[in-house]
């Protein structure tokens, strides 16, 4: 009886502190502060398609913008729906009307003035609040001429910026336009060292970190990695979620992600774990707190 008492105690002992994580999943609501609603996702995906989905994800908000430009506006149309869905769309003007334009927009005058139009018009939803999702990967490219007009315009009137990019690029966008408010996209796809990262944002207070496909995020056992976890605490208004649904395999498995956000969020103090997955963005926009 001992020995079966004493191997049910390791038993319990186990079972309570292994799935930690998984138990204390976060709840709370989510903005998606990085969503792609592009030309193919428009025929795959309906609009009711994808507001299900983030329904069922508890996503309250999101960052739209889409190549091109339409896709947002459908979001942004569907005032209805998005309401039904408990959603608020932030809507962006991406910078690419076509796959060429990812590699040319940042000299391509013709592109500055379809952002001045996109932001003259503005949408259902209300006005533009922020320019991309843009590429540079070429760090050189963050220098070209309507890159450094857009970095500008962005900062005179407000607007964010959600860019893909290294940390070189990271320091010329916001050397043309300091203190612009810059959406560091996935804060390092390539792996920056998170010392880097953290230096970064200490010098621009401004910079805000989304966290899609960030390589070394994770500890494995469903936890942020321990310098993750350091940089989210000492920086706990700096970071950010998203899905990045640049292709359609992402819109697919939109709740399996927001569910993988969920489980590494629960991993910490659930103040810090609200900021990350809704607060900092909503902040960033001036969103009030969902109603529940
Ligand atoms: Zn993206």
């Amino acid at each position: 009886m001992r020995r079966r008492a004493l191997l049910a105690g390791a038993v319990a002992a186990l079972a309570l502190g292994e799935p930690l994580h998984a138990a204390t999943r976060y709840e709370g609501p989510l903005f998606d502060a990085h969503l792609h609603y592009n030309d193919e996702a428009q025929q795959a995906h309906p609009v009711a398609d994808v507001l299900g989905r983030m329904q069922r994800s508890g996503v309250r908000a999101i960052v739209a913008n889409s190549r091109p430009n339409d896709g947002t506006l459908s979001l942004a149309s569907a005032r209805d729906a998005t309401r039904a869905a408990g959603l608020t769309v932030v809507p962006f003007v991406r910078l690419y009307r076509n796959r060429a334009d990812y590699s040319s927009w940042f000299g391509d005058e013709t592109i500055h003035q379809m952002v001045l139009e996109q932001l003259a018009r503005g949408t259902p939803a209300g006005p533009f609040r922020g320019l991309g999702e843009f590429h540079l990967y070429d760090s050189a490219n963050a220098d070209g001429p309507v890159a450094a007009k857009l970095m500008k315009l962005a900062r005179e009137r407000g607007l964010a910026v959600l860019a893909h990019c290294d940390e070189v690029a990271v320091e010329k966008l916001l050397a043309h336009a300091p203190g612009a408010r810059l959406i560091w996209a996935h804060t390092g796809i390539g792996g920056t060292p998170v010392a880097k990262v953290r230096e970064l944002m200490l010098r621009h207070p401004a910079l805000i970190g989304e966290l899609s496909y960030r390589p070394g995020l994770t500890d494995g056992r469903g936890g942020p990695a321990d310098e993750w976890r350091e940089a989210f605490t000492a920086l706990h208004g700096r970071f950010v979620i998203g899905s990045d649904t640049w292709i359609n395999p992402r819109w697919q498995h939109y709740e399996a992600l927001m569910d993988e956000y969920r489980a590494w969020l629960g991993a910490l103090p659930v103040p810090l774990a609200r900021r990350i997955g809704w607060g900092n963005a909503a902040g960033l926009f001036g969103l009030p707190d969902p109603q529940q």
